[in-house]
C-alpha cells in the first residue's frame, strides 16, 4: 500500500510544477503528519499539494497540519450599495464599481471564497495568484441590479451578507431597510434583496452569508437574545440555500463572547471592518477577517493602494500630445463627427513598468464627460505598453467628436494604468484642449 501511495507521490510531483500557483520552497523543508489510511507518515508540503492534487486528500480526509503554509495577503474588500448615483460614503457609484472591478482583471487579480482562504490555512489548498475576496453588506436590491451584472460579466466571485429578517420572498414582499435610520449615518430608506434574486445569484459565483437578523449592536444583547441572532441569521440561509459558514459582525462590534458565540455556532470563519490591516493567511485570525472599506470617494490609485500598500507609483512624464486628422494633418480645430487622432509621448523617468494607457476626453463646461476610455470600455485600441527606464514611447488615441455636441471647447485627460499602480495625470500644464468648428 505504502509503496504505490509513494509511486503515486513521484509521479505527480513532475505534473505539479507547472500547475503550482504557489511553488513551495523545498529548502524550507516544511513538515506535515500525512495520515493514509490509518497509517502516519510524515512528508514534505510538496507531497502534500501532490496528494492533494492527485485527490487522494479527498478520500482520505485525514492529512493534519501541523505547520503554516507559505504566508499570503490576501485582500478583502467591503461594499455596501452600489448604485448609479453615490448618496453617501457608503455608495459606491457603479462607475467607479465598474472601474475598479476592471482594475482587478486588468491586473491578474482573482476573485476567491472566504472558504478558500480557510481550505488554505486549514490543508494548503491551493489559490490563485493574487487572490482577493470581494464582500458586501447588508443585502442591498441594488447588489443585484448594479453590483452583480458587473461581477457575472468578469465571471467575478463575491459573498453578499444578508441581514435575513429583512430578506422577503417576493416583490410584494420586499422590505425597506427601516433597521438603518441612523441620522448621522446612511439614513436613506431603500431597498433590500428577496430570495429569488438571491437563489439566482447563488448559481452564479456569488455565497450568501450571515449579518444577523435584525442588524443589532451584539455586544449589547443578552446571551440569549445573541444567539438567537447568530444561529436565527445562519439557520434561515441554510434552509434556503443549504449552507452558511460566515458571519459579519453588525458594525464591527464584537468581545470575546460574541466571538465564541459564532464559533460555537459552527462559522468557519467571521469578517470585521478595517483595522488598518490586510488579511494575512499565517498571522490573522480567521475570526476577525479584517476588510478594506471602499468609500465613495476612493479613486482608482487609491484602491490600488488600498490592495497593495506597498505598491509604487512610476514617475511619467507627457512629453507632447498632437491632433491629427483622419489624413494625417496635425490640426487642432475638428468639426463634429469628425474622427481625430490624438497621439501621447511619454517618457519614464522610474522603473520599468507596463502600462495601459487611457483617454478621458472632457467638454468645457466640466460636466460632460465623454464616455471614451480605451481602458474601461474595452475599445480595441487598448494600448498596451512596456515602457523600460529612461525610454520614451507615443500612444495613439482615436475618437470621433459627437455629431450632435453643443460643446465649443474640449479638454483632455490622460491615465496610465499599470502592472502595479495607477496613474491620473491632471495637471493644468498638459491638460490641453481641441476646439469644434462649424
Ligand atoms: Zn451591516
Amino acid at each position: 500500500m505504502k509503496k504505490t501511495v509513494f509511486f503515486l507521490i513521484g509521479i505527480t510531483l513532475i505534473f505539479f510544477n507547472t500547475h503550482l500557483a504557489y511553488s513551495i520552497n523545498p529548502s524550507n523543508a516544511e513538515r506535515f503528519i500525512i495520515q493514509i489510511n490509518g497509517k502516519i507518515i510524515t512528508k514534505h508540503s510538496a507531497d502534500t499539494n501532490a496528494l492533494i492534487q492527485k485527490g487522494l486528500y479527498e478520500q482520505n480526509k485525514s492529512i493534519i497540519r501541523n505547520h503554516e503554509y507559505p504566508s499570503i495577503n490576501i485582500p478583502v474588500l467591503m461594499y455596501h450599495n452600489i448604485d448609479s448615483v453615490s448618496k453617501s460614503q457608503y455608495w459606491v457609484s457603479l462607475k467607479n464599481f465598474k472601474a475598479q472591478m476592471k482594475y482587478l482583471k486588468s491586473y491578474g487579480f482573482n476573485t476567491i471564497n472566504l472558504i478558500d482562504i480557510i481550505n488554505y490555512i486549514k490543508t494548503g489548498k491551493l489559490l490563485p495568484k493574487n487572490p482577493i475576496v470581494l464582500t458586501f453588506d447588508d443585502g442591498y436590491e441594488n447588489f443585484y441590479t448594479m453590483a452583480y451584472p458587473v461581477l457575472k460579466n468578469l465571471a467575478f466571485k463575491a459573498t453578499e451578507f444578508l441581514i435575513t429578517d429583512y430578506i422577503g420572498n417576493s416583490e410584494d414582499d420586499r422590505k425597506l431597510n427601516t433597521w438603518d435610520m441612523n441620522p448621522n449615518e446612511r439614513s436613506f430608506l431603500h431597498k433590500h434583496l428577496i430570495w429569488p434574486e438571491i437563489l439566482k445569484m447563488a448559481k452564479n459565483n456569488i455565497s450568501f452569508e450571515a449579518h444577523s437578523k435584525t442588524h443589532p449592536r451584539l455586544t449589547t444583547l443578552s446571551l440569549t437574545e445573541l444567539d438567537k441572532q447568530i444561529s436565527g441569521s445562519k439557520n434561515i440561509i441554510i434552509a434556503k440555500l443549504g449552507k452558511c459558514d460566515f458571519f459579519n459582525y453588525p458594525y464591527g462590534n464584537l468581545n470575546t463572547t460574541v466571538v465564541d458565540k459564532v464559533k460555537e455556532k459552527g462559522f468557519l470563519g467571521a469578517v470585521d471592518v478595517n483595522h488598518g490591516g490586510i488579511f494575512n493567511t499565517s498571522k490573522s485570525d480567521v475570526y476577525k477577517i479584517e476588510r478594506q472599506f471602499i468609500h465613495s470617494k476612493m479613486k482608482i490609485d487609491t484602491f490600488a493602494k488600498t490592495i497593495n500598500p506597498s505598491i509604487k507609483f512610476p514617475d511619467l512624464d507627457v512629453l507632447s500630445v498632437i491632433f491629427y486628422d483622419a489624413n494625417g494633418k496635425v490640426q487642432d480645430e475638428f468639426k463634429k463627427g469628425k474622427s481625430l487622432i490624438i497621439k501621447v509621448t511619454i517618457k519614464n523617468n522610474g522603473a520599468a513598468t507596463t502600462a495601459i494607457a487611457t483617454l478621458k476626453l472632457i467638454a468645457n463646461d466640466s460636466n460632460i464627460l465623454a464616455n471614451y476610455d480605451t481602458q474601461l470600455n474595452d475599445q480595441p485600441e487598448d494600448k498596451l505598453l512596456i515602457i523600460e527606464k529612461g525610454e520614451e514611447k507615443t500612444i495613439q488615441f482615436t475618437w470621433r467628436v459627437p455629431k450632435n455636441t453643443t460643446m465649443k471647447q474640449w479638454y483632455y485627460n490622460i491615465a496610465f494604468h499599470g502592472k502595479y499602480y495607477c496613474l491620473w495625470y491632471g495637471e493644468t500644464g498638459w491638460v490641453k484642449g481641441f476646439t469644434i468648428i462649424k
